[in-house]
């Protein structure tokens, strides 16, 4: 059995966990709370995150019941994120490589969130939709890479909830305030409904969900907002099921822990006949157990770096990074597939 510690701090969450081959030992967690009314700030995120990591660490190998001595491998979420963020990770992680002299593991923090849903929903050959603060993506996997096949053009869905929240003055995440405010509501607001091609569009929606404030109940006004943004997400989802002829969805990220997402994305797999597996809310958002999960089995495929070679990358396209270790039969064969 391998043992992986893995370790988050991408934005607002710095979480250790310790994962191996069969179950998640730990996944303990601190999240940085900017003041209501405010969005995450770089750099005192960071500093939540320095001052958290020690005690982070040590609570998830207690929990796990292991020493840094029975560790295998350590693997870090390398990017895309907030810089100082980032750097705060990466930092904590060269240094225990190099002190315990383990191998070090850069993670792409979007592979991360497919590669723990997958442990989790049990998907074998999922279309993924990845929702959160930083992504917004449809993806497919062919040759060696998760495909992007449909994007957001400015801001993500979790940008869009949270900016809009922020103006109802609550502090940042805001997505499960709203989806309770929305909950208390069935009058639909028309509001723009951006698809381009197989991609998104929020700015608009964003700016004209804020002037709707003026004159509606601020339920109204959430219920709409939810409608419009999902169902823009459901519309590019399902011509990419339907393209794809994939036979599972999976929905992970923050955003997948939105329950009318889930009702709309059922019912597009009801009409596709596909199988729908949604992450489970504890492991929706930002998690260490993400990171451990995904640097488990690519230590396995051969991928480490030297600690004085750790890197960080704000901006690491998830189409840019090898996954060596999901490259079966049944990925080929759909790839040929769509070529024909
Ligand atoms: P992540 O970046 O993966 O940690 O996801 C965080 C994002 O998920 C934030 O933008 C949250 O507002 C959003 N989120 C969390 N819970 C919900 C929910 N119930 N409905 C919609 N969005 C949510
Ligand atoms: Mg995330």
């Amino acid at each position: 059995m391998t043992t992986c510690l893995g370790i988050e701090s991408t934005a607002h969450t710095f979480s250790c966990s310790i994962v191996d081959e069969e179950s998640i030992l730990s996944d303990v967690r601190s999240v940085y709370k900017p003041p209501e009314g405010s969005g995450i700030h770089p750099r005192e995120a960071s500093r939540h995150h320095a001052d958290e990591s020690a005690a982070v660490l040590r609570d998830a190998l207690a929990t796990a019941g292991v020493r840094m001595s029975d560790v295998d491998v350590i693997a870090y979420s390398a990017g895309p994120g907030l810089g100082p963020c980032l750097r705060v990770g990466a930092v904590v992680a060269r240094c225990l490589s190099s002190y315990h002299a383990k191998p070090l593991v850069p993670v792409n923090h979007a592979v991360g969130h497919i590669e723990l849903g997958i442990r989790l929903t049990g998907a074998r050959d999922p279309l993924v939709l990845l929702v959160s603060g930083g992504h917004c993506m449809i993806l497919l996997f062919s040759g060696r890479r998760w495909r992007v096949i449909g994007e957001t053009l400015d801001i993500t869905p979790g940008q869009l909830l949270d900016q809009f929240g922020r103006e109802l003055g609550f502090a940042s995440p805001c997505g499960a305030k709203i989806e309770e405010l929305a909950s208390r509501s069935s009058r639909y607001i028309r509001l723009p409904y951006t698809v381009k091609g197989n991609d998104v569009s929020y700015s608009g929606l964003l700016t004209a969900a804020k002037k709707a404030l003026e004159g509606n109940r601020v339920e109204d006004v959430c219920y709409s907002l939810q409608e419009t943004a999902f169902a823009m997400l459901t519309e590019a989802t399902e011509r990419a099921l339907a393209f794809s002829r994939k036979e599972e969805l999976m929905v992970v990220g923050g955003v997948a822990a939105n329950r009318r997402l889930a009702d709309m994305l059922a019912t597009i797999c009801n009409r596709q006949g596909a199988r729908l597996h949604v992450v489970p809310i504890k492991y929706a958002g930002d998690c260490g157990a993400q990171i451990a999960c995904t640097g488990l089995p690519a230590y396995k495929a051969g991928i480490s770096v030297e600690p004085s070679r750790a890197f960080v990358r704000q901006s690491w396209r998830i189409d840019s990074t090898d996954v060596p270790w999901r490259g079966d039969g049944t990925y080929k064969e759909r790839a040929a597939d769509l070529i024909d």
